[in-house]
């Protein structure tokens, strides 16, 4: 189906900008494809620690994508927030490397483990005790960041002050009930 679709359009391409541009051929049919991708196709999502002896590979779409100020994330990080892009367990596969574990009550009393690279550090991924079902992956661990996107952030109460996130991000001063991330 997908092929199919993109053999129409290499046709039409074609015949509309001929050999003399074959540059703007190339490009056009190339993005024409890569947004046909986007719909339709869904690649994983990879990424590594900093030293690359961690690789993952999360499955489909993730179910969210947020940052969190909160003091503990700023902390972790060594940054302002972090992002966390938030997958189901069953999607996530790890590939290489080892992760060592930081575990902590967060703010609902229950244990919420920081997963980092035992090798460099990274901060890879966190599980949370409250929710075992999900993977909420860091989002500077990814390898396209062209696919970050979030869309809302925790604990804004705590933000640094000079920070100021986009008004398309909604902006929650905790971490409200009912949601997941
Ligand atoms: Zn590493
Ligand atoms: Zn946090």
């Amino acid at each position: 189906m997908i092929i199919a679709f993109a053999l129409v359009t290499c046709q039409h391409v074609h015949l509309g900008y001929c050999a003399c541009e074959a540059a703007l051929f190339r490009g056009k049919l190339g993005d024409w494809v890569a947004k046909t991708r986007e719909v339709h196709v869904i690649d994983d999502l990879t990424g590594g620690c900093l030293c690359g002896a961690v690789r993952y590979r999360c499955s489909g779409e993730p179910d969210s994508m947020g940052l969190c100020q909160c003091e503990r994330c700023q902390r972790q990080s060594g940054s302002s927030f972090l992002i966390a892009i938030v997958y189901s367990r069953e999607s996530v596969t790890f590939e290489s490397g080892e992760l060592g574990v930081y575990t902590a009550a967060d703010d609902s009393g229950s244990n919420l483990s920081r997963h980092f690279c035992l090798s460099c550090g990274s901060a890879v991924m966190i599980t949370l005790d409250r929710y075992p079902e999900i993977r909420s992956m860091m989002g500077g661990t990814v390898d396209d960041k062209s696919r970050i996107r979030p869309t809302f952030s925790l604990w804004c109460s705590s933000a640094q002050p000079w920070l100021e996130l986009p008004r398309d991000i909604q902006q929650f001063p905790d971490y409200p009930d009912g949601l997941i991330a």
